[in-house]
């Protein structure tokens, strides 16, 4: 079939263009549709590799080991389709690619422009995502930032011609704009008929408009927008804002007939639309009556984008394990300096303590103490804890410092000098000066020890996650520390390399080289956010 949907937005960023994408796509895959998604970011940098996760929020892994946008991982939880690095292209790669051209004189003495080179190279890389696989019917554009954004011209420019070669049955538009409310709850439309001719002075008219607001657009309002931007009324929707969950967003679309109209734009006769999965991600939602307190421990804790997949995967083992996970931040610098760890995540905590401990991901110095702190408060006190990647490394240090003594123990990244270096950079990463996609990235394979509970979570031998981390476990101390009782678990046979470390002893204490975040979905939990929420919620009785 081949269709092309773009994506845009407009007003303002953060409106929740990626969530709205992806849900188009999912409720195009209930309809018996083959959907790819494909992100453009305006950005220079070639990825999102080298962002802040303060600034940019979390960094993405896909299987072949690109770092992206963390619309990739909405992407991933909403849609079946596969994910790559061709599915996220920014401007970074695209120049890169144009001037690597140039260099070898493939553009024959022309002068090298924006048009039509860069767009081409942007239609190439949108072409090669929706031509892959001859199975794709559909495939979902989203272009980052927001229409009227110098960095995005090129990718708006891209989109208006492949919908002029395409015809409009074949490549529609999709805008998203903010409906604000002001004064006594009255609605305003103004910057949306802004935003639609802002689209149209790039030369694109919106064929759907999908208008964030905190209620639904009645008729009127859907009229009046549909009488200034040229469009029909029916093809003006509403993103209100939902109060218990993202995923209730295909099933909002499908109740106004987002898909309906759409494939009808695309020349597409609809098929019946199989949403119960959506529906029955719902009714686990709001049937929920347990709650468990989940301490997560990290550095990024202001920036909600900042651990993303982390705090949906464990929503995603709440609507498993039937019980509302509430998310208990604790910037870990916190815990550095505290008295006692019991103030902050103990019962003598202002606000009751904690059921469980998750140490996330993280980079640099500061806040790790806290973290060492929160492992060993957790191993002491039979509380479930659950280490991913930096989390594991913080596991292995607790149990170097206070089990086997080492008061020096570290990892290199933190202590050069340590005389007990139990996590340090393995030979190939010592001199590595670029730091760009450098790491050890994707997937990889895990050998899980029979008997184990890493076993017990997967229920088999050969566990495939992702990876993105410097640093390792020091085989050079494995012997004394698996003698003195951790349990190694997971062990990446080719370089036997250590990937899961467990207490003995201890009801769930359980840490991650990898990344099991990127793969869980709201449909099928991740089986280590499941065991560790299941294990979290028992041991509370
Ligand atoms: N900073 C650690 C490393 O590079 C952990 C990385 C992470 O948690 N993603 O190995």
């Amino acid at each position: 079939m081949n269709k092309l949907i773009f994506v845009s937005g407009g007003v303002c960023s953060s409106l929740g263009k990626g969530v709205a994408a992806s849900a188009l796509g999912a409720l195009l895959e209930s309809r018996g549709f083959n959907v790819r998604m494909v992100k453009c970011d305006p950005y220079i940098n070639v990825d999102a590799g080298t962002m802040s996760p303060y600034q940019h929020g979390e960094v993405y892994v896909t299987d072949d080991g690109a770092e992206t946008d963390l619309d990739l991982g909405n992407y991933a939880r909403f849609t079946s389709g596969p994910l790559s690095q061709a599915n996220s292209i920014t401007t970074g790669q695209v120049y890169n690619e144009v001037i690597r051209k140039e260099r070898e004189g493939g553009y024959l003495g022309r002068c090298v422009q924006v048009i039509p080179h860069i767009t081409d190279e942007i239609k190439a890389r949108i072409m090669a995502v929706a031509k892959e696989d001859a199975d794709t019917d559909i495939t979902i554009v989203e272009i980052g930032g927001t229409v009227g954004d110098i960095e995005s011209i090129p990718f708006l420019e891209a989109a208006r011609q492949l919908i002029h070669e395409y015809g409009k049955s074949s490549a529609i538009s999709v805008h998203l704009t903010l409906i604000p409310e002001v004064g006594d709850g009255e609605l305003k439309t103004k910057p949306t008929q802004h935003s639609v001719k802002a689209m149209q002075e790039q030369g694109i008219q919106p064929d759907v408009l999908i208008c964030r607001a905190p209620v639904i657009l009645d008729e009127a309002t859907r009229r009046k927008i549909a009488l200034f931007t040229n469009m029909e009324s029916t093809a003006v929707f509403t993103s209100y804002n939902v109060h218990t969950t993202i995923y209730e967003i295909p099933l909002m679309f499908h109740e106004q007939k987002l898909d309906q109209v759409v494939l009808k734009k695309l020349g597409v006769e609809a098929r019946h639309a199989k949403i119960e999965p959506w529906k029955a991600v719902m009714e686990r939602a709001t049937s929920r009556k347990e709650k468990v307190r989940i301490g997560i421990v990290g550095k990024y804790m202001e920036l909600h984008d900042a651990y993303k997949s982390v705090y949906e995967s464990l929503f995603h083992a709440g609507l498993e394990c039937a019980v509302d996970v509430e998310l208990v931040k604790i910037d870990s610098s916190r815990l550095d300096e505290a008295e006692s760890a019991d103030h902050i995540l103990g019962k003598d905590a202002p606000d009751g303590g904690i059921d469980g401990v998750l140490v996330p991901g993280g980079f640099g110095q500061r806040g790790i103490k806290g973290m060492v702190r929160a492992a060993a408060w957790a191993r002491s006190n039979k509380i479930p804890y659950f280490g991913i990647c930096l989390g594991m490394q913080i596991m292995v240090i607790d149990w170097a410092r206070n089990v086997l003594g080492w008061e020096d123990a570290d990892s290199t990244e933190f202590n050069q000098n340590t005389k007990k270096p139990v996590v340090s950079l393995l030979e190939e990463q010592v001199g590595v000066k670029n730091y760009g996609g450098t790491m050890r990235l994707g997937k990889y394979v895990s050998a899980a020890k029979p008997g184990t509970k890493f076993f017990a979570a997967y229920g088999q031998e050969n566990v495939c996650e992702r990876h993105r981390h410097r640093y390792e476990f020091s085989n050079q101390y494995r012997e004394e520390i698996a003698g003195s009782g951790l349990i190694i678990s997971g062990v990446y046979p080719k370089e036997d390399l250590v990937e899961c470390v467990e207490w003995p002893d201890h009801p769930w204490g359980l840490a991650v080289q990898f990344h099991p975040e990127f793969k869980s979905k709201p449909t099928a939990a991740s089986p280590l956010f499941r065991d560790f929420i299941a294990i979290a919620r028992n041991a509370k009785g």
